[in-house]
């Protein structure tokens, strides 16, 4: 099936268009800049954005496409989880579009969305994965029968911060800048992984095996880097940094490969924004490989939110024939991982 997908979560206003698992396009509009100044996004602006970038990103991802809007077989929009009044503008879009070309609307989960996407750069996987799903607002270990299905269950979540989260308040505090994943990850290149022994959150034979804390990590870095301070010294930003992301994804990649372990799968997925981070692709690849799991990774411009993931989970849910969305459904800020279709 042909289908366009809207995804309006956070500060991407994202329209992709996809054949099955085939891309056709991917027009991505962001706000990110617009929030910069404010070191996060800010809900009223990135509502307004999108507001204006909508139908243009709508006809850009046709054009792209070559594709005329009404050669669609359905509409696929993220109906949550996200900031309420930004989903509510691409819900809103995409129920007009559906009214007025006659085809069916899918409301879809935007962390879903997130896995279904490497079926676009990996093509159809037809055995159960787990994946880790890392992004700006959740960090999580699923395991997926059948990717872009229906059923899914969470093994694992973090209980505080979310490894984006995380990364984009270290960030701060380094005075790197918004949004933080992309400049640790950046400068981290220059630093030493080993510089400093940050804390491993929930890695004791007691703690919860797939639950992630990365605040106290957090924590552990603002204090260092103020005890550098106090004392006068040159904070070493390459290595903290370095030092960081080693502490996320060594238990980010230890917990997920060892999900798939116990629960004998072979597949390992990542998905999410932290998941375009070059050090957590390099290490993910050497454990899988060392584990004899196969990895699957999307390209880091699919990874971070985009529209061609929404349009990806919403034509697995066509082909598989499931119940389209009432044209009256809500934008639910708060939507269940589980919940994959609304
Ligand atoms: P969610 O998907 O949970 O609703 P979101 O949609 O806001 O949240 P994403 O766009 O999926 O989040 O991911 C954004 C997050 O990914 C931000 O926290 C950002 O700092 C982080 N991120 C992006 N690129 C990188 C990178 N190279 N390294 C680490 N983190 C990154
Ligand atoms: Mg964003
Ligand atoms: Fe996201």
């Amino acid at each position: 099936p042909l289908v366009l997908g809207i995804e309006t979560s956070c500060d991407e206003t994202g329209v992709g268009i996809v054949r099955g698992t085939e891309l056709l396009a991917d027009a991505v509009a962001s706000s990110v800049e617009e929030h910069a100044r404010f070191g996060g996004v800010v809900p009223e602006v990135a509502s307004r954005a999108h507001l204006q970038a909508m139908v243009p990103t709508v006809h850009r991802a046709c054009a792209d496409a070559g594709i005329a809007l009404t050669d669609v077989d359905a509409i696929a929009v993220t109906a949550g989880p996200g900031l309420a009044g930004a989903l509510l503008v691409g819900v809103a879009a995409a129920k007009a579009y559906s009214l007025a070309l006659g085809k069916p609307l899918y409301g879809v989960n935007h962390l879903s969305a997130h896995v279904a996407v490497d079926l676009l750069e990996h093509g159809p996987l037809d055995e159960a994965c787990i994946a880790l799903l890392v992004s700006g607002g959740h960090s999580s270990i699923l395991r997926v029968p059948r990717v872009g299905g229906l059923e899914l269950t969470e093994l694992g979540a973090t209980l505080d911060d979310a490894a984006g989260e995380a990364f984009d308040k270290v960030a701060r505090l380094l005075g790197l800048g918004f949004p933080g994943g992309p400049l640790i990850d950046r400068a981290a290149r220059e630093g030493d992984p080993a510089a400093i022994a940050f804390p491993r959150g929930l890695t004791g034979s007691r703690d919860p095996a797939f639950a992630f804390s990365f605040s106290g990590l957090k924590t552990a870095v603002a204090r260092w880097v103020e005890a550098r301070e106090r004392a006068g010294e040159p904070v070493p930003v390459a290595d903290v940094a370095a030092s960081f992301q080693e502490a996320v994804v060594d238990v980010l990649t230890s917990k997920a490969i060892r999900a798939a372990r116990e629960a004998g799968i072979d597949y390992l997925l990542l998905g999410g924004g932290v998941a375009a981070n070059s050090r957590l692709r390099e290490l993910a690849l050497q454990r899988c490989q060392q584990a004899g799991i196969r990895l699957r990774v999307p390209r880091p411009g699919l990874c971070t939110d985009n529209g061609a993931m929404v349009a990806a989970l919403g034509a697995q849910l066509v082909a598989a024939g499931a119940t389209p969305s009432e044209l009256d459904i809500p934008a639910d800020s708060a939507m269940p991982i589980a919940e994959v279709l609304v």
